[in-house]
Formats: structure tokens, C-alpha cells, sequence
């Protein structure tokens, strides 16, 4: 008995001995179909890896996650809401960034329990509502598993779902370099503050004591004392005079009574109309 090999085409069903099936690839439409399948799974598995390495801002992720979905064949539309933390936390007790461990109920006080990255929501829309949810191929369900780095939490919905989802800085190392960069304008911009704040406190204490020692500040002091301590004085006096004055007069009109007697019999006369005009009405109530 001999032993004979049998060869089968790469695209169809096709078998037959090696030259017969060489012969009969050169023609085949499915071996075409075939490699260019392959070539699209290795793309898509390259950018399941990639993409993490490559974006540079979160809009640029973004942008590459949306040329992922096209390139597996959903074509979701993939949009961000996603703000930077400097402790992406509750996440971390599910997720945390490549290498990392986990710390779930930050069981272990060893661990760090939060990275920095960014957290919010991400909608996945599917214009072509049938087969596949929009989103597995992102969630690692199905599809060949989630993009690197890129974990979502909590959601759904279908064919338009949204759901949590959280990045560490540390797994996009393009994004890093420019949080690092912001993180470092900050910190110069704090120290500058800092020393701007030191300098006008010394300036400020320079300015006093130079104050207390200027002659021509220390004269306008001394001016201003006496100025003060004659306003005193004059408020006094006026105080003085405006008793004095109700007094003279008082005075003079007893001087004028007595120069005058005529006048002081009619004062009489009146006062004494006025008393009994009073005491009447005062009795007629
Ligand atoms: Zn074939």
C-alpha cells in the first residue's frame, strides 16, 4: 500500500494532487476572497493592539476607534465623553493599566487603588441594525475581544448603547507624554505664583519699614498730629462759645427789662393774663 497526499484549495473545496491544485488557485475567485479576509483579520487584530500606542489626543483615539469599527465591518459610529482624573478609581477594581494589578474592594493595601486616565461615557451607534449589538466588538463579547486599554464598564442599548468607560494614561503613552506636559506647565505656573507672591510680601515689608524711617513721611505725621490735636481744641471752644452766647443773652434781656420799666409792668400785665387765661381752661376740662 502506498500512502497519497491530497491537497485542497485555500478558497474552495477543491482537492486534488499538489499540481493539479496549484493549476486551479491561479483561477480561483475564493482564494483571492480568502487572503484579503486574512489580511483584514490581521489588520484588525494589529489595531486592537495599536491603537492604544498610537493616538494622541483622546479626539485622535476616537477617530482611530471609529476606523477600527470600519475595518472589522460594523461601522458603528464611536463617540467620547471623557474627562481626565488624576484617581480613575472605582474602575480600578475591575480594570487597571496593562502590567498593573487589579485591586478589587482595594483588598490589597499594598496596591495603589487609583491610576490616572480618563473616565466617562462612550456611545456606539450601528447604522445597520441587524446582526451583532453595536459595542460588543468593544465590550469583549464577541468579535475578537476589546481594543487594548480601552475598558468599558457599565451600559447597553442595543443598536445605539452607551456605556462606562475609562482609560489609564499609562496605557496610551502619547497621551501621557502631553498630560505630563500640561502636568509640568502647571507645576511651573504654581511655583511661578508662588515666588510672585513671595516678592510682593517683601516688597510690601520693605515699604513699611522704609515708611518708618522716611523723613519726609515721619513730618507729614507729625503735622498731621498737631492738626488733629487742634481740631480738638477748636471743637472745644465752639462748644464754650455757643453756651456763653444763651447765656449773654439772657443777660441783656434782663439788662433791657431794667432799662426799660414801662415794658416791665406790661410783661407783668401779660403774664398774669396768661396765668388765668391758663388756669380757666385748665379748670374747664
Ligand atoms: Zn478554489
Amino acid at each position: 500500500m502506498k500512502k497519497v497526499s491530497r491537497y485542497k484549495c485555500e478558497g474552495c473545496s477543491f482537492t486534488g494532487n499538489k499540481k493539479q491544485v496549484t493549476e486551479h488557485e491561479k483561477t480561483c475567485p475564493d482564494v483571492e476572497n480568502v487572503r484579503k479576509k486574512n489580511e483584514q483579520e490581521i489588520l484588525v487584530k494589529e489595531m486592537q493592539s495599536n491603537i492604544r500606542l498610537k493616538a494622541k489626543s483622546i479626539s485622535h483615539l476616537e477617530q482611530l476607534l471609529n476606523e477600527y469599527s470600519k475595518a472589522t465591518g460594523e461601522n458603528l459610529t464611536v463617540s467620547l465623553s471623557i474627562q481626565f482624573k488624576e484617581n480613575v478609581r472605582w474602575s480600578h477594581s475591575h480594570h487597571a493599566p496593562i502590567g498593573k494589578k487589579t485591586n478589587w474592594g482595594s483588598s490589597d493595601p499594598t496596591q495603589p487603588t487609583s491610576y490616572p486616565g480618563y473616565e466617562g461615557r462612550v456611545e456606539f451607534i450601528k447604522p445597520d441594525k441587524t446582526g451583532e449589538y453595536a459595542g460588543h466588538m468593544f465590550t469583549g463579547w464577541t468579535r475578537g475581544g476589546k481594543v487594548e486599554g480601552f475598558h468599558t464598564g457599565s451600559g447597553g442599548g442595543g443598536y445605539e448603547a452607551k456605556y462606562d468607560c475609562y482609560l489609564f494614561i499609562d496605557d496610551f503613552p502619547l497621551i501621557k507624554e502631553k498630560v505630563d506636559k500640561a502636568r509640568e506647565i502647571a507645576k511651573q505656573a504654581d511655583i511661578f505664583d508662588e515666588n510672585e507672591r513671595i516678592k510682593s510680601a517683601q516688597l510690601s515689608d520693605l515699604t513699611k519699614e522704609k515708611l518708618k524711617i522716611d523723613p519726609v513721611t515721619q513730618s507729614y505725621a507729625n503735622e498731621i498730629q498737631k492738626v488733629h490735636e487742634a481740631q480738638k481744641c477748636l471743637s472745644q471752644r465752639a462748644n464754650q462759645l455757643e453756651g456763653l452766647i444763651i447765656q449773654r443773652r439772657q443777660d441783656v434781656k434782663l439788662f433791657t427789662l431794667d432799662e426799660n420799666p414801662s415794658l416791665k409792668a406790661e410783661m407783668n400785665q401779660f403774664r398774669a393774663h396768661s396765668n388765668s387765661f391758663w388756669s380757666k381752661a385748665l379748670h374747664d376740662l
